[in-house]
């Protein structure tokens, strides 16, 4: 980057808004994306970008994607850093646009429901701010604490209440976003916008190819007090038959988690448990909410399930944080579970017809690489679900290790695809950008492309994350 250029910039913004200290750049280098974390545990750098800019009003952000248009520059935006398949790495040397300083929560209105929030805001701050005046937004993903939402949309993320709150864009009702050129595109919030194909959709999960989302309406809702059952299914095929039963039968859970033998054996095997468990969490103050528990024992005891300790739920619910921490500790510098280990995470959605064919195949294909596979589903929808396999990889070299995760994903994304089902979670970025031809289509992903050159003709923002250019540049 011509240093120059970078000048330039400075120059329209207010003072420390930009930055090439080795230091800043060094930590914006990546996001939490095992291979990075892996490439960083063996010394190999993750290229570090050209600089760092640090805007704090949409008019900022505007200022700096004019700039880039004028300069060339390829901007990478990035919020809480906390992606898993590298959409923030900070790939060709470009700038990253670092969102946390657009962190204000501005507007509560608790007649319509709605929250009004910068998008660099965390998941957790948001969440505390608005409990204090008995809401919720019902996102809860595994990162809320480190994650913003901004990202949320912007990856399309779920959450473990999404049975009750769908998953981030479901709540999304109005957006401020900067386009590439740095035109400011204002959606105002509407519970129903009928007018043409929705643009605020088109923004979710386009993890900042298309534009820089800088403010977001959400629909909030009154903050549950979580009433629990939990059920031993006979079989993991038997608890997602309780589980489609139930989303479809509108027995109206807000929380629905089914984990298999090995995800049941980590979670419960302080409590002598055995076995897969299904769990589900509803508002104690919905109408006819006892009738409606009871109403699922009996279902669960028809499809051979028997209650077991609602202490199981709870347990899981206190601890539904706790996988970040035990991230970073296996893929940080401890290096937990020693080195040559990968811990990584698939999401999978297919049709419940489907179902018990995508578990069976991808969870075997992980298995001819993994050292351990558990699986869970925690996002049941009418017509099917999305299944999340958690596995562990492990060679005896950080080097080798590499290559049995790209075999691993490999394999499993083409059983997923072969079985029916469709990569899921947690975004696309430059894990799973290769396989969205297998996914979409060459047509799909051309439709997509033209999108991208429509918003973006440079191809400015971020680069060779969800389709790269059909050049490779
Ligand atoms: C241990 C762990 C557990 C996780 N659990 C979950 C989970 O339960 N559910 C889930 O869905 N995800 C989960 N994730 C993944 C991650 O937290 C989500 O994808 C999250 O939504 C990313 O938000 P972020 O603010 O960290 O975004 P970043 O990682 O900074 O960015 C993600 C992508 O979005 C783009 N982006 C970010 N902000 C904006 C913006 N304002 N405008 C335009 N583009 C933007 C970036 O360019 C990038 O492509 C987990 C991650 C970890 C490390």
């Amino acid at each position: 980057m011509d240093p120059h250029a970078l000048d330039a910039l400075a120059e329209r913004l207010p003072r420390g808004r930009v930055t090439d200290h080795h230091g800043e750049v060094a930590t914006h280098a990546r996001d939490r994306w095992a291979l990075a974390l892996l490439r960083e545990a063996r010394g190999a750098r993750v290229p570090p970008p050209a600089a760092v800019v640090f805007p704090q009003t949409t008019e900022e952000v505007a200022v700096v994607l004019r700039w880039a248009c004028d300069a060339g520059a390829t901007i990478v935006p990035r919020a809480g850093a906390s992606g898993l398949a590298g959409g923030a790495e900070a790939i060709k040397r470009s700038v990253v646009l670092d969102l946390h300083r657009l962190n204000r929560i501005l507007d509560l209105d608790d007649l319509s429901q709605t929250v009004t929030v910068e998008a660099g805001v965390k998941g957790g701050d948001l969440e505390r701010s608005i409990a204090a005046k008995g809401f919720t937004t019902g996102h809860d993903p595994e990162s809320l604490e480190i994650s913003t939402v901004g990202g949320w949309v912007a990856t399309s993320s779920q959450g473990a209440a999404s049975a009750g709150f769908g998953g981030a864009s479901d709540l999304v009702l109005g957006l401020t976003a900067v386009l590439p050129g740095g035109e400011v595109l204002r959606l105002k919030p509407s519970p129903r916008p009928d007018t043409g194909p929705d643009l605020r959709r088109l923004l979710a999960g386009s993890e900042g190819t298309l534009a820089v989302i800088t403010e977001l309406t959400l629909a909030v809702s009154r903050a549950p007090a979580l009433v629990w059952d939990a059920f031993r299914p006979h079989s993991f095929e038997s608890g997602a038959a309780l589980v489609r039963e139930a989303v479809q039968c509108g027995f109206h859970p807000l929380v629905v988690n089914l984990l298999d033998d090995q995800e049941a054996g980590r979670m419960f095997g302080a409590f002598g448990h055995q076995g897969p468990v299904t769990l589900f969490g509803f508002d104690a103050a919905a109408p006819a909410i006892e009738a409606r528990r009871f109403e699922l024992r009996q279902l669960s005891r028809d499809l051979g399930g028997r209650p077991v300790d609602r202490e199981l739920a709870e347990h899981w619910w206190d601890h539904r944080h706790d996988g970040v921490q035990w991230y970073e500790d296996v893929m940080g510098p401890d290096r937990a579970l020693g080195r040559g280990v990968v811990a990584d995470g698939m999401g999978v959605a297919c049709l419940w017809r489907r179902l018990p064919l995508v578990y069976e195949q991808v969870r075997g294909a992980l298995f001819d690489h993994a050292e351990s596979v558990g699986c869970h589903l925690a996002h049941p929808y009418p017509t099917g679900a999305s299944l999340h396999f958690s596995f562990v990889l492990r060679a005896s070299t950080d080097g080798e290790v590499e290559d049995v995760y790209r075999d691993a994903w490999a394999d499993a994304t083409a059983a997923c695809l072969d079985s029916g089902g469709s990569p899921a979670h947690h975004g696309v970025g430059l894990l799973k950008a290769p396989f969205m031809a297998e996914e979409l289509g060459a047509t799909g992903v051309d439709i997509l492309r033209r999108v991208k050159a429509a918003f973006d003709p440079q191809w400015l923002l971020n680069p060779g994350k969800l389709v790269p250019r059909p050049d490779g540049l």
